[in-house]
């Protein structure tokens, strides 16, 4: 048995969703939505199933959904991807990042994470013999700076990994931060896993930056998106990769053997839903962007700090500010347990030096759960 594995704690989603099912509490754990999700794009999904294949689609995803993703990322990003040797479907962002890292990082490599990371991404690395640096991201802003930029990169740095907008902080990297870390990963001819699977929800009148978009980035950048987040969807599991056709061509050697295809029906639902009007966009972005104020209006008024939430469907508490001492693996432990709302402790997103007084919630719920989160939260002080 590989000792990595066999060694590995469940994932803190899994493990806490389970608690909350166990114990019927209210769960603003795991990052899901609870409401059903666009009918249009169920209704597309359940036509191709009627009327479609049901058979394995081509390797690399359905042209139709290739040239989708490409389609949006030229309307709604100015990036510029050529769908047939560009864009790869895959089975789940998830998947996406495991094909990549798998692909680009040669045992010994360093990589570069930033943590909080997002859990996934350190036992791929290390399955795939990478040797991980870490950069540490601390509230109440999470910046990058070139001091700890400068103190990471090494020469053998060969891969970076970055998320943006950013799960757990729900923060987002200025075009500051993205262009001091463009600089150096070209100065160490580096690569850069790109996960933007929360590109649509940013909040406030921001905007998300591509890192594609950066000067020098274009061919150095895997992006990585989720239909599962764009469409609220988070069981469908489909995903895709957009990079330059040298990166393409390796990783998709590594998706060939994780996954090798993603199911047609739902890949022809997702193409359906990117070419959508801007209006399904913006409206789920406000829609969300209610549920944030209304999650932390109640949890300001029941006396918790609430940090601030730039994008993601997530906003954390800091408990010290919020005059509780306990860490945030006993207060999420005692809310679940004793209050009956299920959250997440921020310190399971680091590997070293954690920060043990943040704890995240998920507000992509129906008001009611909100409300009824609230009433729980207000129990757990
Ligand atoms: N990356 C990040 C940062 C995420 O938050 C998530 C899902 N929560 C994923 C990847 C995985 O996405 P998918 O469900 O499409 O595999
Ligand atoms: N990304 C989701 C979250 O951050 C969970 C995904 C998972 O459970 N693997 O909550």
């Amino acid at each position: 048995m590989n000792p990595l594995y066999a060694e590995m704690p469940t994932t803190i989603f899994e493990a806490m969703s389970a608690l909350a099912r166990e114990l019927g509490a209210v769960n603003l754990g795991q990052g899901f939505p609870d409401a059903r999700g666009p009918d249009a794009v169920i209704e597309a999904a359940v036509t191709a199933l009627r009327e479609g294949s049901n058979q394995y689609p081509p390797m690399a995803g359905m042209a139709e959904l290739r040239r989708a993703v490409a389609d949006h990322y030229r309307r709604h990003q100015q990036v510029d991807l050529d769908w047939a040797s560009e864009v790869t479907v895959t089975s789940g962002a998830t998947e996406a990042l495991a094909a990549a890292i798998f692909a680009l990082v040669r045992p010994g490599d360093e990589v570069l994470l930033f943590q909080p990371m997002y859990d996934a991404y350190l036992p791929l690395v290390l399955r795939a013999g990478g040797v991980p640096r870490f950069a540490r991201l601390a509230p109440p802003d999470w910046r990058i700076d070139a001091a700890m930029l400068d103190q990471a990169f090494t020469p053998r740095t060969r891969l970076v990994i970055i998320n943006n907008p950013v799960n757990p902080s729900a923060s987002l990297f200025d075009a500051e931060s993205l262009a001091l870390l463009a600089e150096r990963v070209i100065a160490h001819d580096a690569i850069v896993i790109s996960d933007e699977v929360w590109e649509h929800l940013v909040f406030d009148g921001r905007q998300h930056i591509p890192l594609m978009r950066l000067p020098g980035m274009r061919d150095r950048t895997v992006k990585i998106g989720s239909a599962g987040k764009i469409f609220s969807l988070t069981g469908w599991k489909v995903g895709w990769m957009c990079a330059a056709p040298p990166l393409t061509r390796v990783i998709a050697k590594a998706h060939q053997f994780l996954t090798f295809t993603t199911p047609p029906n739902l890949q022809a639902a997702a193409a359906f839903g990117l070419a959508m009007a801007d209006d399904y966009f913006t409206a789920m972005r406000d829609h969300y962007a209610r549920s944030r104020d209304r999650l932390a209006r109640g949890l300001l008024d029941a006396g918790y700090a609430v940090l601030p939430s730039a994008g993601t469907y997530f906003l954390s508490i800091d408990l010290p500010a919020s005059g509780i001492s306990a860490d945030d693996v006993t207060f999420a432990e005692l809310a679940v347990r004793e209050a009956g709302v299920a959250t997440i402790p921020v310190s399971a997103f680091y590997a070293e030096d954690a920060v043990r007084g943040v704890v995240r919630l998920c507000f992509a719920k129906q008001d009611e759960t909100i409300d009824a989160g609230i009433a729980r939260m207000k129990i757990a002080r």
